[in-house]
């Protein structure tokens, strides 16, 4: 068989084509993903514009009076579990308190949502900064979130984020919010920082 030199060419330009189009239909869905997995958070504060850290974060705290995370829970029967080991050389950094699943957890202040993240240990989380941007609160072992909670959302005080579960580690019969609260570093970034002890800011 005469395979003639041009239609040759033009089933290989072809095919370069196609391979270019199909190509490039894949990046576009892939950023379509990326996008969907990554939503684009506003760019952090200009730290400039920010006010200065606290010198003493515990007071600072203390004075915003903070709501208790979960909805109804008494102050009186927060326990300390700060240092609490949590396996090998790694402490609990964070109060937890048990409540039925499905009691709402809500916003201890205004704020802004930083961060919905899905982890191991943590399993369905939340991560609020304070007004300041000089704090991240961190709800974890979630059941589920609030309908429609969205990350960059602005809240208000007392606000259902979520509802407490058992997700991540969280033993199964023990359904607990996990609270954590870190003040940020001068980046302020939502997984930036140092843990301040919830139990003495809420107690
Ligand atoms: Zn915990």
């Amino acid at each position: 068989m005469i395979t003639e030199p041009g239609s040759r060419f033009r089933l290989a330009a072809s095919s370069a084509a196609v391979g270019f189009l199909t190509g490039a239909l894949v990046v576009a869905i892939a950023g379509v993903i990326w996008e969907r997995r990554h939503p684009t958070l506003p760019p952090p504060p200009d730290s400039d514009a920010l006010p200065e850290f606290a010198s003493d974060p515990i007071g600072d705290l203390r004075a915003r009076n903070l709501e208790m995370p979960v909805l109804g829970s008494s102050r009186e029967a927060l326990r300390n579990t700060f240092d609490d080991a949590r396996g090998g050389s790694r402490k609990h950094e964070a109060i937890d308190i048990l409540a039925p699943r499905g009691t709402p957890v809500v916003a201890v202040e205004d704020g802004t949502i930083a961060k919905l993240f899905l982890s191991d240990a943590g399993g369905i989380t939340a991560y609020l900064f304070d007004p300041t941007t000089s704090y991240v609160y961190y709800y974890a072992h979630l059941d589920r979130y609030a309908a429609g909670l969205a990350e960059a959302a602005r809240v208000t005080r007392g606000q259902v984020l979520g509802y407490v579960g058992v997700s991540g580690n969280a033993p199964k019969d023990t359904p607990h919010l996990h609270f954590a609260i870190f003040k940020l570093t001068e980046s302020r970034k939502w997984w930036q920082g140092t843990a301040i002890d919830p139990f003495t800011v809420l107690k």
